[in-house]
């Protein structure tokens, strides 16, 4: 079977780069840390010396929270949990129903997700009061960060907004005052104000300009073959006249490969043809094929986007730090 190396230096790399604009980084590692597998991953954070995390679910929370500091999951169950677990409160709703005692509460300001909204912020204050829940933070999320002349600067205006209407809740009524957090990796490098925390997730793993990719997916190879006037694969989509060798590698769609009907490039070779649940062909001779090792350069080849590909890589496949 295929193996995943992690990439320890690019890694390290990349956390460095973002502490040289904010050292307080909730380190996101939701869906198995984008596909980089979320055990693996969280050694890695705490060696570096990461505090916080944030996480999709329950389900991942548990398995990290020995790890770290605290635990932020985005979309939590409604039942009570560890007390380094932080619930994010996505909606008044939640907030009336839930019973976990630590919260960051989340704001709408404009990406039209999930949130309370900014004029709803009094009456959520209403009810951390009364079920005295601890308020650790305050955040929101870029709609398009990435996009120049956008909604990027109203949004980040609201959130100050927000804020301080928080601090001047927080000290009316004697509370502690969160931590506010708005920052995901592509606002790092435009917001004039990263706020007291940053959240990024795609930077860590290097998949946007600027960062250095963490995931390479090696294929070990089954055998080659020599073929002339013929076709390979399903339905014979690549054929050559030549005489040419091809090599069956042991990775497909199955392992979480986009699904590609003609061909694909590889780091050193190419793909030919459909690639299979379990397998595909190249073109040549080898022993393994490196199927990426920069995942911005593999995504050129599909309609989608860097996080896409690595949070679907199988689980199944075998993590090696290197
Ligand atoms: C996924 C996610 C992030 C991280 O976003 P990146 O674009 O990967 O940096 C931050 N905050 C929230 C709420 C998210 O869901």
């Amino acid at each position: 079977m295929a193996t995943i190396y992690i990439n320890k230096e690019n890694l390290f790399y990349n956390l460095n780069k973002i502490s040289s604009i904010n050292p307080n980084i909730i380190a996101v590692i939701k869906d198995n840390a984008y596909g980089h597998g979320i055990i693996t991953i969280s050694k890695l954070l705490k060696e570096f010396g990461i505090k916080k995390v944030a996480v999709r679910n329950n389900a991942e929370a548990d398995i990290v929270k020995g790890f770290f500091e605290e635990v932020l999951v985005f979309n939590p169950l409604t039942n009570r949990n560890a007390f380094n677990i932080s619930y994010a409160i996505n909606s008044l709703n939640q907030l009336k129903k839930n019973r976990h005692p630590y919260i960051h509460l989340k704001i709408n300001t404009g990406m039209n997700r999930n949130g309370i909204e900014i004029d709803e912020i009094d009456k959520a204050f209403e009810i951390i009061l009364k079920k005295e829940f601890e308020l650790k933070g305050v955040f929101s999320h870029f709609c398009c960060s990435e996009e120049e002349g956008t909604d990027r600067f109203i949004q980040y205006e609201k959130f100050k907004e927000v804020k301080e209407k928080v601090i001047k809740f927080c000290k009316e009524h004697s509370i502690k005052k969160p931590y506010f957090h708005i920052a995901n990796s592509t606002a790092l490098s435009f917001l004039p104000d990263t706020f007291d925390y940053v959240r990024p997730g795609i930077a860590i793993y290097g998949g946007i300009e600027g960062y250095k990719p963490v995931m390479s997916l090696v294929a070990k190879a089954l055998h080659t073959r020599v073929i002339k006037n013929d076709g390979v694969g399903y339905n014979k989509k690549f054929f050559s006249k030549e005489e040419i060798k091809i090599t069956t590698v042991d990775v497909g769609y199955a392992d979480g490969i986009p699904y590609f009907k003609n061909g694909c490039i590889l780091k050193n070779t190419k793909a030919v043809g459909k690639i299979s649940m379990d397998y595909m062909a190249v073109l040549g001779e080898f022993k393994e094929v490196v199927v990426f090792d920069d995942i911005k350069e593999f995504v050129k080849n599909f309609d989608t986007i860097t996080y896409d590909i690595l949070v679907k890589m199988s689980p199944r496949i075998k993590r090696v730090i290197k």
